[in-house]
């Protein structure tokens, strides 16, 4: 049966909103496949707008590695904006996809990948326009699969009420045997119905279905288990792992936005997983273990996304870039192959150390050199450690010298504030800090002329990391504290107009602690904040704390657990967590015993470069760690953006 397409209806809406380019779809590079000849269909919706939703490497992925099998198809939806949703509804309008405006209730799997938790509200949203029910158990097997995926993911349980499933892990490979399990269900005659869809799912141990568990609760509050409620489903799932990166070469044609979004440019992935083993890092812990794609693969990759796109900057993307064994020949070899294109490269979110100035220096070749963020994370050297974050404030003020004597005149410094153990005093060092790389700036260049930027955010203890048992520092608290860091860092009369102070407050950060760490219980006060108009959770304008706490004492009310006890108490050992039943590979007794190092100040290597810590991911997969061929020290420094 042919799916009208809504775009008739949603075109006499566009010219009443805001940015309505966004909603039309045809970038280049995108897909329309014919609805008749395919038998799988999805919908892949990325919950925030457009503008953040389209560079997003993980739906892009999906999108084109399923478009590429014959016979299945996949779209891509964003949220829309508050003054188109009004208008939709008023119009009868329902949620649809960018590429062929077809409505997402039509689609046989309805993906979301969840990158923060502050997409929930969204999905609500995309859900009721879709008129699919917000409640997973009134759905018929006329509505699609809604199936969750992304970071967030690996602790799905706030919103099991919502969704039908969810993949933890890697989705390339996973989406392929998703779709093959529909297909044939399909093809049978659906048999059994929704349920036994779901069912097939779940016996293959690596979908999540929240509806085959059943939660018990102790007296207390606490989880006392989790049980399978069907014959078949395994107590555990288990996440996805990709082990070639060089067999999953994508996105080959990168997405080419229509209207302006966070990242105008191409970006490959040069590598998956981080075994730094930084305590609060929770993509560092699930991406485990470390897998690199090589060289030639990254070549190929850059040549070809550059042709199919017209972009003229270039992201090597990774959680740590500089730590690729081969970063210096990748950087190197680009930027003298695009010189005379004048191609930009930037390493988002990697580690640079002052040996490593000439990578510094081979990315801004061709572009600017504006800034260069460095994550030191902890202000003392006692905090670093807690965290495991190895470097000491030596490393960095060399580091920094070096880029200010390379021409750089802005450094950035990103901290966390609220981390376990932390004094008023390891936060007060962090203006000693920014002070004493003023001081160097100044010594190096011989001018006034420098300026470093003290950056923070609240830090939230996040599943399936050493963290995952530590309370969170209250709102209240954590603007205490910085507060007494701004007035001493404004107060310095030698240093202090040359530094930078951003910090919001700590709100948000609860409410993202409650999200992170919450369980099935939380879904009620989701839904709270849904029908009390919440959107966009994510951004500043449009998050209401407030509206937050109220819905929280509405949805919780009668459970004898609170916004306090699911965000700052600490949890014991013994305690069951709600995520327990997935399984990121890590194992719970080696992330307790590193949370008891942690609280010791003692830290703990790099697995790339030391003996195995037996965290359980590489036994598990039944593999070894998978590094390239070098195997010289980088300090941890995190350039964050360039
Ligand atoms: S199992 Fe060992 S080598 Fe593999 S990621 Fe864990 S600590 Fe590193």
């Amino acid at each position: 049966m042919t799916v009208e397409s809504v775009f008739p209806r949603l075109e006499a809406l566009l010219p009443h909103v805001q940015k309505p380019i966004q909603y039309v779809g045809g970038e280049l590079n995108s897909t329309v496949k014919d609805w008749d000849s395919c038998d799988v269909r999805w919908a892949l919706m990325y919950p925030d707008a457009y503008e953040v939703g389209l560079p997003n490497q993980g739906t892009m992925i999906l999108y084109e590695v399923l478009n590429e099998r014959e016979g299945v198809l996949a779209e891509r939806s964003y949220s829309v904006w508050p003054d188109l949703e009004a208008l939709m509804r008023e119009h009868g309008v329902p949620q649809f996809t960018v590429d062929a405006h077809r409505p997402i209730k039509a689609f046989d799997v309805f993906g979301l990948s969840f990158s923060t938790e502050l997409g929930y509200t969204n999905m609500l949203t995309a859900l009721d326009l879709a008129g699919i029910p917000l409640n997973a158990a009134d759905r018929t097997v006329d509505d699609p699969v809604v199936l969750a995926g992304g970071h967030a993911a690996f602790n799905p349980e706030p919103i099991a009420d919502f969704i039908d499933a969810a993949v933890i892990g890697d989705g390339e490979q996973a989406v392929l045997d998703i779709t093959d399990i529909v297909r044939a269900w399909k093809a049978e005659g659906r048999p059994g119905g929704r349920d036994e869809l779901l069912l097939r799912l779940a016996k293959t141990g690596g979908v999540y279905i929240p509806r085959f568990y059943d939660v018990e609760y102790l007296a207390d509050g606490r989880i006392g288990r989790v049980v399978p409620n069907r014959p078949g489903v395994p107590w555990r799932v288990s996440k996805h792992t990709v082990m070639d990166l060089d067999e999953w070469p994508y996105p080959k044609q990168p997405l080419v936005p229509l209207a302006e979004t966070v990242h105008e440019r191409m970006s490959v992935e040069i590598f998956r997983g981080c075994t730094r083993g930084c305590r609060f890092c929770q993509a560092g812990m699930i991406t485990r273990p470390v897998r690199e794609r090589s060289i030639t693969g990254i070549g190929e990759m850059v040549e070809r996304g550059l042709k199919a796109t017209g972009f003229e900057e270039v992201g090597l993307l990774s959680l740590s870039s500089a730590d690729h064994s081969e970063i210096a020949d990748i950087t190197k070899g680009l930027a003298d192959r695009y010189a005379e294109d004048k191609v930009g490269l930037s390493l988002p979110s990697t580690r640079v150390d002052a040996f490593n100035i000439d990578l510094a220096n081979e990315l801004s070749r061709n572009g600017r050199r504006s800034g260069l963020t460095f994550a030191p994370e902890g202000g003392s050297e006692r905090i670093r450690k807690v965290i495991n974050k190895m470097v000491s404030e030596e490393d960095l003020i060399n580091t920094v010298a070096a880029a200010y004597g390379n021409g750089w005149r802005q450094v950035k410094l990103y901290f966390m504030c609220g981390l376990p153990t932390e004094t008023d005093e390891d936060v007060l060092q962090i203006g000693t800090m920014a002070k004493n790389v003023i001081a160097k700036g100044r010594e190096v260049t011989g001018t006034n002329d420098v300026r470093c930027t003290v950056s923070i955010g609240g830090f939230v203890p996040k599943p399936h990391t050493p963290f995952q048992w530590a309370p969170q520092l209250s709102a209240e608290a954590t603007d205490e504290r910085l507060t007494k860091l701004r007035d001493s860092i404004r107060g310095d009369r030698k240093f202090g107009k040359n530094i930078g102070f951003r910090y919001h407050d700590g709100k948000p950060g609860i409410i993202e602690g409650l999200l992170s760490r919450g369980d099935r219980r939380i879904g009620a006060v989701i839904r709270a904040v849904y029908e009390d108009g919440g959107r966009f959770d994510g951004w500043r304008e449009h998050f209401s704390y407030d509206r937050w706490i109220a819905s929280a004492e509405k949805g919780l009310a009668g459970t004898g657990v609170d916004v306090d006890w699911y965000t700052t108490r600490e949890r014991s050992y013994e305690e069951v967590l709600p995520w327990d039943h997935l399984d990121s590979g890590l194992d719970k007794d080696w992330l307790w015993e590193d949370w008891q190092d942690a609280l010791e100040e003692v830290e703990v290597e790099d697995c790339r470069w030391t003996p195995c810590f037996d965290c359980g991911v590489c036994p598990q997969l039944g593999l070894d760690i998978q590094v390239g061929p070098t195997g010289k020290k980088l300090l941890p420094l995190t350039v964050v953006d360039k």
